[in-house]
Parts: C-alpha cells; structure tokens; sequence
C-alpha cells in the first residue's frame, strides 16, 4: 500500500507533460507496438537534436509505463532514464500511450555488433580514448567480457525487483554515452510477477530469434494471477518454482555466443545456429562437436575467444544456454561466474 502512496505523491511532484509540449524529430523505430522518435521540449529550443525520445505506443503501452516506473524506482541504473508517460486520446481515433525517455545515445548493441570494428567500436565508447595495445583474441574476449558484466548487472537488477524483460537483444541493449554503459530499453513484453502485472504471457511478443524454447515464462498449471496487484506475498513462491528469470537467461546467453562468435552475428547465421541447436536437443556440447571440425575461421575464432583461459568463457556460455531452464544460471550467479574473475577492459586501460 505505501508503494502506492508513495509513488503517487512523487508523481504529484515530478513536472508533466501533454502532447503540445514536444517537437518530434527523426524516427528512431518503428514495431508493431508503436513508433519511436527522438524529441526536444518545445519551450527547450537549446536542444536542437532532442534530447529526449519518444514512443508512441497502442494499448500495450500501458504497461510499459507500468514497468518503467518501477523500474525507476527500484534499479534505475538497468534501464533507459524514464522521464513521464500519459495516455494522448485528444484528436486521435484510438487512444495512444505517450512514453518520454532521456536519450541515451545513437547506437544500440545491435549497431555496434554488425560493424566490422566490433569489439573494439565499444573499447573506444567505454574507455573513450583509443587503445595501444596491440588487437587480438585475449584483448577482445575483455571488451566482451565487460559488455557482459554490464549486460548481466542491468538483468540482476531488473530480476531481484521481480521483473522478467522477455524481449533481451542487441535491438533492446542501449549504450548510454553518459554513464559509458550499456542498459536495457524496450520493457513492452515485460512481465512483473511479483505484482501479477502482464502475467498471462503473451508469447507473439517474443523474438523468435533470441527467446529460450520454454513456450511460457511460467508453467500452464500455474493459477492464473489476479490483475491487481495484490498477489505480492504469493509471488516469490511461483517464482522460485518456475525461475521466469532464465527465459531473459537464455537470451544474453545469446547475446553472448553472437558477440564471441563473428559467424554467428548476423540474422541468418542465427536462425541457421538456431535451427542447429534444436537439432541437437538444445545441447550446445553436441552442438560444438558437429560443427566444430569442419568450420571456417569465422567459428573457429569463437571457439578460441571462449576457450582462452582454460575455457571458462566456454563454461559460462554452457551454463547460460541450457535447454531447461532450473539449469540456467541466475543472472547473480552469472555475475559470479570465474569468467568475470579478471578485472575487464579497465585493467587493460592501466597497463598501458
Ligand atoms: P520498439 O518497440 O520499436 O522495439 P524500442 O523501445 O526498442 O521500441 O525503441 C526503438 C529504438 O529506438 C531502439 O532500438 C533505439 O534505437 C531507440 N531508442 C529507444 N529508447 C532510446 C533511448 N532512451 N535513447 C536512445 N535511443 C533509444
Ligand atoms: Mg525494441
């Protein structure tokens, strides 16, 4: 109940905004779900570019509103600053959910895995100065390593206040320029299970490319939840026995094996590893050892990235990537993970 009060005295307080008060610039997106525009305040003229980003969303923009403010308020540093959202039904046939964010910056993990420079597009972004050290394996898998860390830090974040994402992928990971870290956008297929928000899953949603093969987050036996949010005590329980947290798991375990792997970053080699490893039983062992032996540097260079120090990347990557979810690790232990051991990208920025 105090959550509520609370939340609604710091609405009260917090400036809001209509539609009148922004001047739309270019188009960032465009889903099924809405259309997203990079904005300034109209009484803001300094702010030539826009500093804020807009979405435009349908019905479902309810509860991304919904997440955003939790998120806000829970673990802000997981996801993009949310500014205000408010429901626009002047002029307009159907309404519309206006969302306000801060902008971030211009390139999203998705930009910046598809350029030949990766990874060390992102070195120069996080330590923002160019390195001398000469490039290689052992230099990249620390780039990677520190996109992980940041990846799993924004998850756990979002995990430990009750909140699946469903929708992770480089498209929904945004470098932000000021904090010089990567964090998650895009909370439209996100479920808070803790106060049964959006908990009936809606699975046409869900990426195909990046989702785990469990068809629900949470079993079919499982009650439904209320809609209101009164199933706070309860929740906890349906989480432990289901774990939703891996579904998000299996998707950075993704993210991952991509970013290690530069035959497997564009679209079609995903869906082709995709089709592969169902072939395998979701096996990724198995996996490994059908096409291990007859690839191209383009995999065999993955395979080494990850086999670097006795293979522990290898080893984190299998734990992520697993076909029942109870198996996954959680995004906490992830963080634990002897793969995190040594110290990433900074270590590298001393020894220069
Ligand atoms: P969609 O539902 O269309 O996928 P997203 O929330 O993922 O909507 O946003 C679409 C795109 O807009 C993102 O891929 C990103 O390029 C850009 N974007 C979204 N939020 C921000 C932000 N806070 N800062 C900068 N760019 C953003
Ligand atoms: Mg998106």
């Amino acid at each position: 109940f105090d959550m509520f009060v609370l939340a609604f005295v710091e609405r009260l307080f917090r400036p809001s905004y209509r539609k009148d008060d922004f001047v739309l610039g270019k188009k960032l997106g465009e889903g099924s779900f809405g259309v997203v525009y990079r904005v300034s305040l109209a009484n803001k003229p300094s702010s030539k570019e826009g500093d804020l980003v807009l979405k435009k969303a349908t019905e479902y923009g309810a509860v991304e509103i919904w997440m955003n403010e939790r998120v806000r308020r829970a673990c802000a540093s997981s996801c993009a600053d949310f500014v205000y959202g408010f429901l626009e039904s002047s002029s307009k046939k159907s309404a519309e959910y206006w969302l306000i964010w801060r902008f971030e910056g211009d390139a999203t993990l998705a930009d910046l895995v598809q350029s030949r420079e990766f990874p060390y597009n992102v070195e120069t972004l996080i330590l923002g100065e160019v390195q001398a050290l000469p490039k290689g394996l052992e230099r990249e898998n620390r780039i990677i390593q520190t996109i992980m860390r940041q990846i799993l830090f924004a998850l756990d974040g979002l995990h430990s206040t009750g909140i699946v994402h469903r929708d992770i992928k480089p498209q929904n990971i945004i470098f932000s320029e000021d904090s010089r870290t990567f964090k998650i956008i895009d909370l439209g297929a996100a479920t808070d299970l803790r106060v049964g928000i959006n908990y009936i899953p809606k699975e046409f949603l869900l990426d195909p490319r990046y989702a785990a093969p469990e068809q629900y987050i949470m079993s079919t036996q499982t009650p439904s939840a209320p809609s209101v949010p009164v199933a706070t005590a309860l929740s906890p329980v349906l989480w432990q026995l289901n774990l939703p947290d891996r579904f998000d798991i299996y998707s950075a375990g993704l993210i991952f094996l991509q970013m290690a792997f530069p035959g497997l970053r564009s679209d079609n080699s995903l869906v082709q590893f995709n089709r592969q490893l169902k072939r395998c039983e979701y096996d990724i062992v198995a996996w490994r050892k059908t096409v291990e032996p007859r690839c191209g540097p383009e995999l065999r260079r993955g395979f080494e990235l990850l086999d670097l120090d006795g293979g522990i990347g290898w080893e984190l990557l299998k734990s992520m990537v697993r076909y029942k979810a109870r198996q996954r690790l959680s995004a906490k232990a992830s963080l634990a993970h002897p793969y995190f051991d040594r110290e990433g990208l900074l270590a590298l920025s001393f020894m220069q």
